[in-house]
């Protein structure tokens, strides 16, 4: 700069409009030209530097909302957990505000709306996001589950088949879908749905779970089945393949008894007391001869059920056929062992006494010993339970008539109260009877 000052003192003019101009040496310029550079490339540093600082700030903002939200979201979880819903439902829905793409936490809100039996909100919760996110599997389940509980299986088998089409191996999936499917009464086409469960289940407790589905589906699609001929033709084969299943038996042996068929249906009956002497199908078996007349055509069948097994209903069944049949001494005989063997099955938990009393006021009126009989008839009607009812093993419900599915849902668990499980005969003494037909 020095240099320009000693050799190249001269000024230049420097115009600064069309009136006015100011001279100034040249090296003067060139210092203010330089001068004004330096300022300008300051002054954008320190823009740039503020702004992004500006940004770093706004970063840090989003940051800290989002935590604060993911915590929302715990908290949210954490209460759906512990039960207070209320909160639950109020964090969710606040988080969910702002994460409409975060499914996880839409299904807990769902759950928590479900759970408060708010299933409108959770069904307009629901399909908006599936406006928001697409038809997500877990979002269908929800979906069908929901309108399966509203009493809409048609809507739910809807849902419930798109889930499956994404999912197609999801032993859960094919099994609500069949349900559902159920539900609606469209057994035949439930059948291969519960097909395909069984063969996508894994664990050896659903899988057996499954088959029995499978099993009782079929029987429903075949005694169902508006073509009597192919509907009798697949209850043949399924008694084939599930003989232990006693409602295929027993359609089977009432519709040939309807068509005058006797010698089939006792056959049918017969075979399946082998097998185990179920308390309906002795019931079924008497019942048949009773009809014509000939209730000692029962009592081979009624002995033999009574061998190899310590159970009572057999026994209990033989000597009520007695009395039927007139046989009064051999009914006297068999009810006499009945009362010995009583504390015997008292001591494992079984209460023969109202049968018992049933069967022997039955034959004090076949004997005309009116008193006596009311007596013993009044006994058994007020006993521990009602004679020659029947438990579920798997619910526990009592019914006064024998049914092939309960109202659990069990298809062909029904027993004798007498003959059913310790576990479902000890819930049994303390439950209300169910109507049958109810
Ligand atoms: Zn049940």
């Amino acid at each position: 700069m020095g240099y320009l000052f000693y050799h190249n003192a001269h000024t230049v003019a420097l115009r600064l409009g069309s009136q006015s101009s100011v001279e100034l040496p040249v090296a003067a310029l060139v210092l203010a030209t330089l001068g004004l550079g330096a300022a300008l490339i300051l002054t954008g540093g320190a823009l740039r530097s503020s702004a992004s600082s500006v940004v770093g700030w706004r970063q840090r903002q989003r940051e800290r909302r989002h935590q604060a939200l993911l915590r929302v979201r715990e908290d949210g979880h954490r209460w759906l957990w512990s039960g207070d819903l209320d909160a639950a439902t109020r964090a969710l829905a606040r988080y969910v505000e702002q994460n409409p793409h975060d499914v996880d936490a839409v299904l807990a809100l769902a759950n928590a709306y479900d759970e408060r039996g708010e299933l409108e909100a959770e069904r307009r919760l629901l399909e908006t996001e599936r406006a928001v996110v697409g038809s997500e599997a877990r979002l269908l389940h929800q979906l069908g589950r929901l309108a399966l509980k509203r009493g809409n299986a048609g809507a739910a088998i809807d849902w419930l088949r798109e889930a499956v089409q994404q999912h197609p191996e999801s032993p859960r999936l094919l099994g609500e879908l069949t349900a559902a499917l159920a539900a609606e009464g469209r057994f035949a086409e439930a059948v291969p749905v519960a097909q395909r469960q069984v063969a996508a289940e894994r664990q050896p407790a659903h899988r057996d779970e499954a088959i029995q589905n499978l099993t009782a589906l079929r029987y429903r699609a075949a005694e169902s089945d508006p073509d009597a001929t192919s509907g009798d033709r697949a209850l043949r084969r399924l008694l084939g393949e599930s003989p232990e299943f006693v409602p295929t038996v027993l359609r089977l042996a009432s519709r040939a008894r309807a068509a005058g068929d006797i010698r089939t249906a006792e056959r049918l009956y017969r075979d399946a007391i082998r097998r185990r002497p179920r308390g309906v199908l002795l019931e079924r078996l008497t019942a048949l001869h009773a009809a014509s007349g000939q209730v000692d055509r029962a009592l081979p069948i009624l002995r033999d059920a009574c061998s190899g097994n310590d159970l009572a209903g057999p026994r209990l069944a033989l000597a009520r056929a007695l009395v039927q049949a007139g046989k009064h001494p051999a009914a006297d005989a068999e009810l006499a062992d009945l009362v010995r063997d009583t504390p015997a099955w008292r001591n494992n938990g079984i209460d023969v006494a109202p049968e018992r009393d049933l069967v022997a006021g039955e034959l004090a009126l076949a004997r005309a010993q009116d008193r006596e009989a009311a007596t013993l008839l009044g006994r058994a009607a007020t006993g521990g339970h009602r004679p020659f009812a029947y438990a579920c093993p798997r619910c526990a419900r009592v019914w006064s008539e024998w049914r092939d599915q309960c109202r659990c849902g069990a298809y062909g668990t029904l027993d004798w109260v007498v003959d059913a499980t310790p576990a479902a005969r000890g819930r049994a003494a303390g439950e209300p009877l169910a109507a049958a037909g109810a």
